[in-house]
């Protein structure tokens, strides 16, 4: 595709210079008439020659236009997919850090600007270059200074216009983390999940004062750098206009030597307005535009660049799974929220993992499934190291679980799904997490769509809940972890489910997260966490048999479930 567009180019450019050439012919012919030397007829051959050079021209301004447009649409594609591959092997860690995040963003503005910015180059070099390289040259055969002017007023344009790229590279660099949180704040305003809390929080002005104030910070960098622009770009107006002058001196001096026919200074005066304003166009909009978006492009490349320089093994069918003196600190924080942890979890295993808030059971979870990587220790899944593995066998359901808003079916099957939809197999999975698609609720059963975005049903929080459980259930695995993926669901509800979870993980190493002790009891095994720390690990039984926080916690909570005959 590259190759054709450059020949067009070259084509369209020279089709530029062949206009001038047949004017020169034309009216070096009329002058020629005028003193008697010529026939009519020869100056209409020359007209239609002219007339068909013309047409040619507008031809290939049509033709480099359309291809144009559909050499954008498919790198578009091309780019997206780059793009879209490159944030799927993000380690999921980098979204901890701000820095990432506008790493992210701005490579996402320059993906949008990568076309125009390489087609720039190319016009540059291939239309505007032939068209300047010809013009040129055939001005060099009237008179060789002639030749290099138009060429050498080119070059103090371009550097200027270099410098314009620094300003726009710094306004990215400044912009970037301005603009995540004036999008934020917006999202806190408008987006569905934020706007009932804001309005009844009476917030909205709030929201709004923040947002303003962001984008009057935008603009005030944006201005600045305009102001800049606009400086430099008087100080190459000037130059230009003066070069203009003197090649039009230049021209002038030619015809008095006459170095230059009158037919040929005719066609060049005629065609400077066009050079002069192709050279404004190639100076201040293509190549300033250019240079603007340069510097947000080279973000799109680095960031694509630094993909994945290891390649992974896959995972082995079954492993139990050892951390040794394991530690983590997130990005930005300076506590670590797992200290000196080791552990073994054996395949087939049903661990619960309990503990206060914050104690550290999610970032372990995270950890584990080599979501993090530990700053501390090693963790091997049977022989091979975690992060020499691919991702895949596991399936996770999280606190903070996805919404999609899809099909019950799409939902579920998204971490399968290129499978064929087996409706006898999602129904299944459905009754056992206890969605009852035979509610009026799901009017076209596993094909229901959910959420209102796309005239779907609205489902409660359980409701939701559900779908995510059961999409991690679904999912092929030899691990899976629940990370507390049941608070909306009643307490009496969740040990069924839990029940049901145990019956659902058999033979898979199962992790469950979950703060209400009659579910932990479930599970083959016990881990209690604290500061970070694994504080207890044992069997409930056993942990409820010493005194130590798991009994203590134990105690508390059997006041709320004196009714439960499970308790
Ligand atoms: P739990 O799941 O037991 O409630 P977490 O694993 O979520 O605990 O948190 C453990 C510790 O790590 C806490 O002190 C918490 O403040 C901190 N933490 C959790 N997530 C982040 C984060 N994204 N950035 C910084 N610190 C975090």
């Amino acid at each position: 595709m590259m190759v054709l567009y450059i020949l067009l180019a070259i084509v369209y450019g020279i089709s530029w210079v062949l206009q001038v050439v047949v004017s020169q012919i034309f009216f070096d012919r009329i002058s020629f008439m005028i003193e008697g030397e010529m026939e009519v007829i020869t100056i209409l051959k020359a007209l239609i020659v002219m007339g068909i050079t013309y047409i040619f021209a507008q031809f290939m301004n049509g033709v480099f236009n359309y291809y144009g447009q559909i050499s954008n649409m498919k790198l578009g594609k091309e780019i997206d997919n780059l793009f879209f591959k490159r944030v799927d092997h993000l380690a999921p860690i980098e979204y901890e850090d701000t820095k990432r995040l506008d790493d992210i963003h701005k490579a996402e503005s320059g993906s949008k600007g990568l076309f125009w910015v390489s087609t720039t180059i190319l016009d540059i070099i291939f239309f505007y270059g032939t068209y300047f390289l010809f013009m040129s040259g055939y001005l060099y055969t009237f008179n060789p200074i002639l030749g290099f002017c138009i060429v050498i007023i080119f070059i103090p344009c371009i550097f200027s216009k270099l410098i314009n790229s620094v300003f726009f590279r710094n306004l990215e660099e400044e912009s970037a983390p301005i603009k995540r949180k004036v999008e934020y704040y917006k999202l806190c305003m408008v987006d569905k999940e934020f706007y009932k809390e804001t309005r009844i929080l009476g917030a909205t002005a709030f929201f709004k004062r923040l947002y303003i104030q962001g984008l009057k910070k935008l603009n005030h960098l944006k201005m600045n750098t305009q102001l800049k622009k606009s400086i430099s770009d008087f100080m190459i107006n000037i130059v230009t206009v003066f070069s203009y002058g003197v090649v039009l001196y230049m021209l002038f001096l030619s015809v008095m030597n006459q170095q230059v026919t009158v037919g040929a200074f005719a066609a060049i005066l005629t065609n400077l307005g066009r050079i002069y304003n192709l050279m404004d166009e190639v100076i201040s909009e293509r190549f300033g535009w250019a240079s603007e978006n340069i510097a947000s492009v080279e973000n799109f490349l680095n960031f694509i660049q630094e993909d994945e320089k290891q390649k992974k093994q896959d995972m082995p069918k079954e492993f139990d799974i050892r951390l040794k003196h394991i530690g983590f600190t997130y990005p930005m924080s300076k506590k670590e929220a797992l200290s000196d942890i080791s552990l073994t979890l054996y395949q087939g295993q049903t661990v619960a993992l309990v503990g206060e808030n914050g104690s550290g059971k999610t970032t372990l979870c995270r950890v584990l499934m080599g979501l993090y990587q530990p700053d501390k220790g090693e963790i091997f899944y049977g022989d091979h190291l975690l992060s020499t593995l691919e991702l895949m066998n596991i399936s996770a359901v999280f606190q903070k679980y996805c919404r999609y808003k899809m099909t019950v079916s799409e939902n579920i099957q998204l971490g399968e799904f290129w499978k064929k939809t087996d409706e006898k197999e999602l129904k299944g999975i459905c009754k056992d997490v206890g969605i009852h698609l035979e509610q009026e609720h799901f009017t076209n059963g596993i094909y229901t769509m959910l959420g209102r975005e796309f005239d779907g049903i609205e489902l409660s929080g359980g409701q939701w809940q559900r779908i995510a459980i059961a999409r991690g259930l679904f999912k092929n695995s030899n691990m899976i972890i629940l990370d507390e993926p049941t608070a909306a669901i009643d307490p009496l509800e969740e040990t069924r489910l839990y029940q049901d979870f145990a019956k659902i993980c058999k033979n898979k190493t199962a992790v469950i997260v979950t703060h209400r002790l009659a579910s932990a009891r479930i599970a083959d095994r016990v881990i209690v966490m604290k500061e970070g720390k694994v504080i207890q690990d044992g069997s409930h039984e056993q942990l409820i048999s010493v005194e130590g926080e798991y009994k203590k916690m134990y105690e508390e909570q059997k006041k709320w479930y004196v009714n439960d005959r499970n308790i």
